[in-house]
């Protein structure tokens, strides 16, 4: 995640915290110190509120923190790693490497996060049992046997990619035997629930309760989450053990680095790509891309060779025909490039563009449906 920093190792799990989070950390300590435990836990001095405040902000990252290892460890056992957590403004996510393999185990992952945090309430609500009123910790208890018991809860309502949502679709899956149908189908009832926050939130903005914009924060939020892990899962399943060279172009129109721009604009014409890879003989020398050539006065064109304006062979995105496609994909997107070059042995073997991509899944989903 973007704008995260690593905190430390637990059970050989990297754990990151979001500079988000820090924002949270100042927001809660204050609101926690400066109203709730005034509130709540009248005559302590200012010094003691400040102390709860911080030592409670602490104890809910904990808490996030050990919700967010449940739901790991369980995974890990299920034969699934675990790259690392990360710990931001909503709470904490487990990076799983892979979706579960079967409904049971995405059922045991997903049950084992709120479950944690469930019986954190109660360790608290017992500790709180034991300490009087008088003692500072006594409210602090008390307020995290909340926290805890809240975590559990909301996280079980079935509106996927939160917790019960997860358990909702290993559900569908086991009755559908698809877990992309599966996944579909819990991402349309997270989006329902997602929709109902919204419609409370302006509700209550109607009723000018400015609590409202939360709700509608909240909701939006919760539907972008569903429909990205939904298309992101679409994706990793139509993709999942395919080699690139199953899928690129081997017919591939080439440049020579000599041919000049005006002959260039000529072959754009024809073929109306947006950009050509520049071979010798076979060998990739690099890319030249359409807005390259208009970057160049048209009077130069005839003199300009395109070995002078390509993007050179060693600062282009390329993979190797046995790369997987997924690979591929994730490297196209962080070279934010539309088309990645396979090459083997510096020999330029075709292309693949993120429309053979897009075509490959749409097969994929449409076979997928009639099932
Ligand atoms: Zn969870």
């Amino acid at each position: 995640m973007q704008g995260s920093f690593r905190a430390g190792r637990v059970f050989g799990i990297d754990v990151e915290i979001n500079v988000s989070w820090l924002l949270v950390f100042a927001l809660f300590s204050f609101t926690l110190a400066q109203h709730y435990y005034p509130m709540f836990a009248p005559e302590f001095s200012p010094t003691v509120y400040w102390s709860m405040g911080i030592i409670s902000t602490i104890l809910i990252f904990v808490s996030i923190l050990l919700h967010e290892l449940g739901h790991s460890l369980v995974a890990i056992r299920e034969g699934i790693s675990i790259k690392k957590i990360t710990l931001f403004i909503f709470g904490g996510v487990a990076h799983m490497e892979e979706e579960p393999k079967s409904p049971a185990g995405e059922l045991k992952i997903a049950l084992f996060g709120p479950g944690v945090s469930i019986v954190l309430g109660f360790i608290f609500l017992a500790f709180y049992y034991l300490t009087t009123p008088e003692i500072a910790l006594n409210h602090v208890l008390r307020f995290l046997a909340q926290v805890n018991f809240v975590v559990g809860i909301i996280n079980l309502i079935p509106a996927f990619p939160l917790d019960g949502g997860r358990v909702l679709r290993a559900g569908l899956w086991h009755i559908m035997k698809s877990m992309i149908r599966a996944t579909r189908a819990a991402a349309f009832v997270g989006s329902v629930f997602a929709f109902l926050a919204i419609g409370i939130g302006f509700v209550m903005i109607f009723q000018t309760s400015w609590w409202g914009l939360w709700y509608i924060f909240l909701g939006w939020m919760l539907y972008q989450a569903g429909q990205s892990s939904y298309v992101q899962l679409v994706f990793h399943q139509a993709l999942k053990g395919v080699p690139v060279s199953q899928i690129m172009s081997t017919e591939v129109q080439t440049v020579s680095p000599n041919v000049t721009l005006d002959r260039l604009v000529e072959k754009f014409y024809k073929y109306r790509f947006g950009a050509f890879p520049v071979a010798d003989n076979g060998r990739l020398r690099g890319l030249v891309d359409f807005n390259q050539v208009r970057g160049v006065p048209s009077e130069e064109w005839p003199n300009t060779p395109v070995s002078r304006i390509m993007i050179p062979e060693e600062k282009l995105v390329k993979v190797a025909p046995n790369t997987e496609a997924v690979e591929a994909m994730m490297k196209m997107a962080a070279g934010n490039v539309g088309r990645i070059l396979v090459v083997e042995g510096g020999e330029l073997m075709g292309i693949l563009s993120r429309t053979d991509m897009m075509k490959l899944i749409r097969m994929h989903m449409l076979l997928e449906k009639r099932k």
